[in-house]
């Protein structure tokens, strides 16, 4: 069966094999971030409601692990801002309830906190990884694009909140933007959000394939070192490349339709999709030729490698 709201297993850089829970539809966010993979917000808001029927959602997520199958975790992610769907906290508890064996995850930008019913909806998730890219209004504006209503000052206060409730997994994700969020004052102020916040874990992330903005570059290794080693906390990871899973099961009976429905989420090289696909590239290439031939997909040359991307 085809699935509406779930989406791979995929090989996730931080989360191993990773099976994904789409709850809001394509750019619903409360941010329009300038590195987004996903492309630019098409509705802006922090709008809280049912944006897809929960039970449809939890009527997919009973038939998939029915089938038992091999996950790290299962993950809340997607194109838009997850807690923005108002059943977020039932959708999850169920999944707690019914499959006690999953790990659950979600991928959120951290912007909801400051209200404590959204806290207390995420409480049954096992590891929580929100975004804290800026701490001075200015450089979170530039970057994160925000709803007007949200200030850097709340997001934080919301993740202070969340760290004294929350009782599983904080890992903060910080996305560097060279020139912006980089610098030394706002590496100070980010250095102390962090020691209020008291996450398990920081993670820096860094633009690796084509955003909406092509004014950004890729800072260098030795750059996010020292970015890492400034932020005064232990073990700082800079995330790295995709690991190579070659043993993650088809989900789609339908390649062509996963190859389309994986380069609509995010531009992917032919090493991603093979590795997101477990198919070999000569595979992979036959339905990239008709896709391009046909207009649906383009390439685009970037320092990572040639991406494919979506015209449709
Ligand atoms: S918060 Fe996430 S989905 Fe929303 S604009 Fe930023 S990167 Fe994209």
């Amino acid at each position: 069966m085809g699935y509406q709201y779930l989406f791979g297993p995929v090989p996730s850089r931080r989360l191993g094999v990773s099976l994904g829970i789409d709850l809001v539809p394509h750019k619903t966010c409360s941010y329009n971030c300038i590195y987004c993979e996903c492309g630019k917000t098409t509705d802006l808001t922090t709008e809280r409601t049912e944006y897809y029927p929960m039970e449809a959602i939890i009527r997919e997520i009973d038939d998939y692990l029915s089938t038992d199958p091999k996950l790290d975790f299962i993950t809340f992610s997607g194109s838009g801002e997850p807690t923005l769907h108002s059943g977020v906290g039932r959708i999850a508890r169920h999944i707690r309830e019914t499959f006690p064996e999953y790990r659950m995850a979600l991928l959120t930008n951290g912007s909801l906190f400051s209200d404590p019913a959204v806290r207390a909806e995420v409480a049954s998730v096992h590891v929580i990884v929100p975004s804290l890219d800026a701490v001075s209004e200015s450089v979170f504006e530039k970057i994160d694009r925000p709803c007007s209503s949200i200030m850097a000052a709340d997001v934080i206060a919301g993740l202070v909140s969340l760290r004294n409730e929350f009782t599983g997994e904080i890992w903060l994700e910080i996305f560097i933007i060279p020139g912006l969020n980089d610098t030394d004052e706002e590496l100070l102020f980010l250095r102390d959000a962090i020691a209020e916040i008291r996450p398990d874990r920081v993670q820096l992330n860094a633009l690796d394939r084509p955003g909406i903005a092509d004014w950004i570059t890729v800072p260098t290794a030795e750059e996010m070192e020292r970015i890492a080693a400034s932020l005064g906390f232990p073990g700082v990871e800079v995330v790295g490349g995709l690991p190579s899973r070659s043993d993650i099961a088809s989900f789609s009976q339908d390649v062509r339709e996963s190859i389309i429905g994986t380069i609509r989420r995010r531009p992917c090289t032919m090493d991603d999709l093979s590795r997101i696909l477990g198919l070999h590239p000569n595979e992979i290439r036959k339905y990239t030729d008709t896709l391009i031939a046909e207009g649906q997909i383009g390439e685009k040359a970037e320092e990572r490698g040639t991406f494919f991307v979506a015209l449709s």
